[in-house]
């Protein structure tokens, strides 16, 4: 119980299946799902397309709506879960916004190149990147698996080097709305304050909030402004099926005494994406955490 309730202090489930995509990775990369014109009047004359990847379910779901809601063209990349990618997309167009599903493994390079192809394909332009998708694979430094820790880098950091290399480079080729070139990296708290049993999962975090300021710096250009956000414990379908014992001890540690919704958490993505009042916000990191990483 001890392992279980430290895994939870970080914010998250402690089984990587909780996390896994539907199906095995190695898919095709890409399956698109068009809107209708029809469907395109409440879409603002001034929308910028935006990127989410792993937005088929969960927080990544919740900033697409939250985008979507703000009339956005948003961009819902998934890896094994069609149908609720689907359903996203359908719940973006009734709010206002118009949307498409793209298939890609965000841990492979070409499926990732072939992505941001078919964005451009389809919108012309990629104004913003939320790098959203990721995975746990927990257990004790000294029991990991290589692929355990593997896993995990390659799906929650090195991701966000692939999709942020290709948004540069869309950057440099002038394909993105002037000015309106926005990162927002989802990393965690555990990525500030490590966690017992999730070594590879604080590192891969950890790293994302590096990546974010480095990257913060190598591109301002063009006005890309490349920020972090640290979620802390959620509530989701995942979060939801913890025994409340282990849910009633979290909640105890947060100073807020309650978990976060998914979509305060893309409320504040959508500032950082959308709201001109963030254009002069870059290289830094924002908690949606309830005040968990004061500590107690
Ligand atoms: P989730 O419900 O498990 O959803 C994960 C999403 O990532 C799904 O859309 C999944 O797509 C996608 N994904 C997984 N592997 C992928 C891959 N190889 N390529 C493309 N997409 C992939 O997770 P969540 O709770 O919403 O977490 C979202 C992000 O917030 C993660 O980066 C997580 O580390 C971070 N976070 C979450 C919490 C929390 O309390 N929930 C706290 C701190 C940080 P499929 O559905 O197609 O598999």
């Amino acid at each position: 119980m001890k392992f279980v309730s430290a895994l939870i202090l970080g914010a998250f489930a402690s089984t990587a299946s909780a996390f896994a995509p539907a199906t095995p990775l190695n898919v095709a990369p890409t399956t698109r799902h068009y809107s209708s014109a029809s469907q395109l009047q409440m879409v603002a004359d001034d929308a910028k397309v935006c990127l989410v990847t792993g937005a088929s379910r969960g927080l990544g779901a919740s900033i697409a709506l939250e985008l979507g809601k703000a009339g956005q063209k948003v961009v819902v990349n998934y890896a094994g879960s069609e149908d609720k990618a689907n359903e996203v997309v359908e719940a973006i167009k009734a709010a206002g916004g118009d949307a498409i599903a793209i298939q890609a493994n965000c841990s492979d390079q070409d499926s990732i190149k072939a992505m941001f192809k078919t964005v451009i394909d389809e919108y012309g332009s990629c104004d913003v990147l939320v790098n959203n998708a990721g995975i746990t694979a927990d257990g004790l430094l000294m029991r990991m698996k290589p692929k355990q820790w593997q896993d995990v880098i390659d799906i929650n950091l090195t991701c966000v080097f692939y999709t942020t290399q290709e948004f540069f480079k869309l950057a440099s080729k002038k394909k993105l709305k002037e000015g309106a070139g926005r990162i927002i990296n989802i990393s965690s708290v555990v990525g500030q304050m490590g966690n017992e049993g999730q070594a590879n999962y604080a590192a891969a975090k950890g790293g994302v909030i590096g990546l974010t300021m480095s990257n913060a710096r190598e591109f301002p250009s063009r006005g890309v402004t490349v920020n972090c956000v640290c979620p802390g414990y959620i509530q989701t379908d995942m979060t939801d099926s913890l025994p409340d014992a282990v849910k009633d001890a979290v909640i105890s540690k947060i100073p807020l005494k309650r978990m976060g919704k998914p979509e305060e958490v893309g409320g504040m993505v959508k500032f950082l994406a959308i709201d001109p009042a963030a254009a002069y916000i870059t290289g830094h990191c924002f908690n949606v955490d309830g005040g968990m990483a004061i500590g107690a």
